[in-house]
């Protein structure tokens, strides 16, 4: 660049630096390897991960954007797919898969592209265009769905769970999911929100996946303080407070020295004194169950059973939110200022025994407005696959009720996608025709991805699929099972319209962001630099490690 003059040098000593075709490719190419690494969980028949942590934990999973916030990632452009996941996560809580791969396949086609000498600013702008019109054409498809429409909100949930440890269980889980959004779902102006913080979910391990069950109301994975406090309380009249009910310890280390026995005695007498004043308090507020957020003290425990009071302590903050919410009570700080109006109600609070833990369930509430779902399982591992099975399933059919908007899966609205997109392309003209036929070779990803992970001829099925398509059949997708095309509609393989738009608009977002990158330039001892040592590490080995 200088020819042969001494470099001026402007940053800093070990700052790494890549410039032009050097850093695009390799910033495709590490970006590529993250959607390499979860293409296999695609679909119904797509693998699982086992993620082992650098702790040893372990983790079995099939979701996407799990296993991206798992692995370890250094490069920085691979870095912005993992967000492309966390986005799709976020706004639709399914589809995370699809969405990287797609970024994947854009990146990839691009590259291609600019091996044919096509200026990565006009694959930018050519996917820009694809990527809105890919949406419209979406909208076009999509069919609507009413709120009482509970078969297809189901369906819905079902298909988010397949290829998930939930799966086996679907007719069940996605029943839970359809139930419990329905109760916190908002109407205002005949529209529909809801929020999915109102649905809380509780896992206990031991039994099987058949027993887990919707509560109306909220569950807490605690046991009430003392044995002889009732284990039923009807009509309960709850305090939730959110400081301790013990003596204040000073900060500093005081010592006491006591020089006779009965003013050890005075002294101890003292803090009792405190801590009945503190139940006494309570027993005049008329609260027959205290739902703390802090500790109790053993003596305060002792007073709070004689008085009949129900009483957990160090329930979680987040819980005692959705408590608060459920029964209508207010958290409260100073004992001395409850008023009647801050305890809240509920009808029924009761200490059972699930697996070989007590949990306690605050059920029949006035604003039934919370729910819990405990989820139960063989092992911790089968636990958790299902709570985040349920996790897309809640997402996917809040979603639906939102938008009311559906599509069909199995890879047929990306190909319907497709074929509209290269009709498009025509009158696009230019170079960015080359990258709106780009985008549309790259939707094909999903319909090839799910044939390959079923051990089918993704090519053969992408050329019969399209051909059904031009025959008007704009439902048909993979039919994994029957190894060809078939009509996703009849088979109740349908998705949220927002999972395809949203996953359409992140995977171009952050393609183009990729794209229009010609330099990286890396501080010493960044995760961009060459800190990562070896080959894998470092943006000049280009590939992560995973
Ligand atoms: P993601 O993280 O993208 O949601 P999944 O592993 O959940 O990934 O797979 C979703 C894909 O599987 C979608 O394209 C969906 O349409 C498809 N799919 C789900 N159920 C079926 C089915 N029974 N037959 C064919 N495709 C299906
Ligand atoms: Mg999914």
């Amino acid at each position: 660049m200088l020819s042969g003059k001494q470099p001026i040098l402007i940053l800093k000593e070990g700052t790494e630096r890549e410039q032009g075709r050097d850093a695009q490719h390799n910033n495709i190419r590490a970006a590529m390897a993250i959607a390499d690494a979860v293409r296999s969980t695609l679909g119904p028949k797509g693998m699982d991960k086992m993620l082992v942590d650098s702790m040893g934990d372990v983790v079995i999973t099939n979701d996407g954007v799990t296993i991206l916030k798992e692995i370890d990632i250094e490069h920085p452009a691979a870095k912005m797919i993992v967000e492309v996941a966390k986005t799709q996560d976020e706004e639709c809580g399914d589809g995370t898969t699809s969405a990287v791969i797609i970024a994947g396949e854009l990146l990839k086609k691009a590259l291609d592209l600019i091996e044919q000498d096509v200026h990565p600013t006009v694959i930018a702008d050519g996917y820009r265009i694809a990527s809105k019109k890919a949406c419209e054409i979406l909208e076009s498809i999509a069919e609507d769905v009413k709120p009482d429409d509970a078969e297809v909100l189901k369906e819905i949930a079902a298909t988010s769970m397949t290829g998930k440890a939930a799966a086996a269980n679907k007719e069940l889980l996605s029943d839970i999911a359809y139930r419990a959004v329905k109760a916190v779902s908002d109407e205002e102006n005949g529209k529909i929100t809801v929020d999915l913080d109102n649905v809380k979910i509780e896992k206990k391990h031991g039994g099987s996946v058949e027993d887990t069950e919707l509560i109306e109301g909220i569950v807490l994975d605690k046991e009430r303080v003392h044995p002889g406090m009732p284990k039923v309380v009807k009509d309960a009249k709850i305090m939730l407070l959110n400081t301790a009910l013990e003596v204040k310890k000073t900060e500093v280390d005081a010592q006491i020295r006591i020089s006779d026995p009965t003013q050890l005695q005075k002294f101890l007498d003292e803090e009792e004194a405190m801590l009945r004043k503190m139940v006494d308090k309570i027993k005049a507020s008329g609260a027959n169950v205290v739902l703390c957020q802090k500790g109790i003290d053993d003596l305060a425990q002792h007073y709070l059973s004689k008085a009949g009071i129900f009483a957990v302590r160090r329930v979680k903050k987040s819980d005692m939110e959705k408590l608060a919410r459920a029964t209508g009570a207010s958290i409260v700080s100073e004992l001395d200022e409850v008023e009647d109006s801050d305890l809240g109600y509920a009808g029924k609070v009761e200490e059972k025994k699930i697996g070989d833990d007590e949990m306690v369930f605050v059920t029949n509430c006035k604003e039934a407005k919370a729910v819990t779902i405990l989820i139960r399982g063989g092992t911790e591992h089968v636990v958790d696959e299902i709570e985040r099975g349920m996790h897309d399933a809640l997402s996917v059919v809040a979603a639906t009720l939102e938008d009311g908007k559906i599509t069909t899966g199995g890879g047929s609205a990306a190909t319907e996608i497709s074929l509209a997109l290269r009709d498009f392309a025509s009158s696009v003209g230019g170079r960015e025709q080359m990258a709106v036929e780009a985008f549309a070779d790259a939707i094909e990803v999903i319909p090839k991805t799910l044939a390959t992970n079923a051990g089918l001829d993704a090519i053969d099925m992408l050329i019969e699929l399209k051909k059904a398509h031009k025959e008007g059949k704009k439902t048909y997708g993979v039919d994994i099972f029957a190894g060809k095309p078939g009509d996703m509609r009849s088979k109740n393989v349908v998705e949220p319209m927002r999972v395809g738009t949203q996953a359409i608009k992140s995977a171009t977002e952050t393609t183009v962001m990729i794209l229009r990158i010609d330099d990286v330039i890396a501080a010493k001892g960044s995760s961009g630099g060459g800190s990562g040592g070896g080959a894998g590490g470092g943006m000049g080995g280009g590939m992560p490690e995973y």
